[in-house]
């Protein structure tokens, strides 16, 4: 990439991870690859005194053009790659009889299934989430796009979440010491570096992917910003596998509340039949449904679980306002339902983009490559619940 103004003391130098995006940015040997999340493009233009809810998504890729990134990719595409990859795995499970399936894009949600409930990891999607998706297939997919080899490129996702800095480092997304996101930085530190940059985003004209390739997206994928729009992406794709055409009434206003725990009956026709979904976000009312599935209490068979109120759009490492946290979110929630419904393609299997990576790279949703490439796998990490005061002092006095 090519570099714009930094300084030259490093005493600007932040204890977050803008150095480490710059570097990568200026490095000539790189190629920078950004993505932004679906919520990123509604939440961040409040932080450059644009009215709550706008949507920036072209700004940005302006704003990443200005930094000198060389390829702006968008993770809505790779939520709806999560979608195909998601829906034929759930499909297969509803017909070997093993339910609930629960979703497993959020990286909170992965932590706390994975420390308190370990006995809940079995029911997990094995899709990896639309971050690390993209990166993977970034990796695997650009270097003959591009003409340059895979190590000589690195990802840099935009998240309005903290969780995602962890799971880009989870051993299971890191092969032969090589990341698949190499980079993971808030809404809130993205500001803070086009601030450092002097790039006041207000000033910015709207720009445009430039590439045929991994950005474009439909508006099932848009609408995986906020709380039920997984489940909502999933049921129209599902329902066309299944019956071979179209779901008609797309919009499952039934999950677009705001409640903590919300549910439908959705028929997906024969031979699946109605199924019963469900979606929680916040972890105090995710805790009391994980309970009743285990007890066998709940009867479900597909579970979105947010760990944010109010889903990514509201997420941990966006701008946040505690007063005005209902009327933000909402403001940011309708413009991601107004771009789902503009879109000219509204399912995820629709997508040109996606109907092309399957043709050239994936084949058919889980298949072989596909499993290696964009699944994962889930471990107990109960034990660190059980760290004992000993092993902590231990822990501590050897790192000394
Ligand atoms: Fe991250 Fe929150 Fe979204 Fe989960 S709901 S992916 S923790 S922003």
């Amino acid at each position: 990439g090519q570099c714009v103004l930094v300084c030259p003391t490093g005493a600007l130098g932040e204890r977050d991870e803008t150095d480490r995006a710059l570097d990568y940015i200026c490095d000539p040997n790189v190629v920078t690859v950004v993505q932004f999340a679906p919520a990123v493009r509604v939440a961040f233009g409040e932080e450059f005194g644009l009215p709550a809810g706008t949507n920036v998504e072209g700004q940005i890729i302006a704003a990443c053009r200005k930094l000198g990134v060389d390829v702006v990719l968008d993770t809505n595409f790779a939520a709806d790659v999560v979608i195909m990859e998601e829906g034929a795995e759930l499909l297969a499970r509803l017909k070997q009889g093993r339910r609930p399936t629960f979703t497993s894009c959020c990286p909170a949600w992965i932590n706390f299934a994975e420390i308190h409930y370990p006995d809940v990891l079995p029911l997990l999607s094995s899709t990896k989430s639309p971050q690390q998706v993209l990166s993977t297939i970034a990796k695997s997919y650009l270097p003959a796009q591009l003409g340059v080899p895979a190590e000589r490129i690195r990802v840099i996702s935009i998240m309005p979440c903290i969780a995602k800095k962890d799971e880009a480092v989870r051993p299971q997304m890191v092969h032969d010491g090589q990341p698949e996101t190499d980079l993971v930085l808030t809404t809130r530190e993205f500001a803070r570096l086009l601030r450092r940059e002097g790039i006041d985003l207000k000033d910015l004209p709207s720009s445009q992917f430039d590439r045929p390739f991994l950005s474009a997206y439909s508006g099932a994928g848009a609408i995986f910003g906020t709380t039920g729009g997984v489940m909502e992406a999933a049921v129209r794709t599902i329902y066309a596998l299944v019956n071979g055409r179209e779901l008609e009434r797309i919009e499952l206003t039934q999950l677009r509340g705001f409640e903590g725990l919300r549910e439908a009956t959705v028929d997906l026709g024969a031979p699946v039949g109605e199924v019963k979904v469900a979606m929680v976000h916040g972890l105090g009312d995710t805790r009391k449904l994980v309970e009743s599935v285990l007890s066998g209490e709940a009867n479900y068979d597909f579970i979105e679980v947010m760990a944010c109120p109010g889903g990514c759009v509201d997420g941990g490492g966006s701008l946040r306002s505690k007063k005005a946290y209902l009327p933000l979110a909402l403001k940011r929630r309708e413009t991601i339902y107004n771009v789902d419904r503009a879109a000219k393609v509204r399912q995820s299997h629709n997508n040109p983009q996606v109907q092309a990576l399957y043709r050239e790279l994936l084949q058919a949703p889980n298949s072989e490559i596909a499993h290696r490439l964009l699944h994962t796998h889930y471990a107990s990490r109960k034990r660190e619940l059980q760290h004992t005061v000993k092993e902590i002092w231990d822990d501590l006095t050897m790192s000394t």
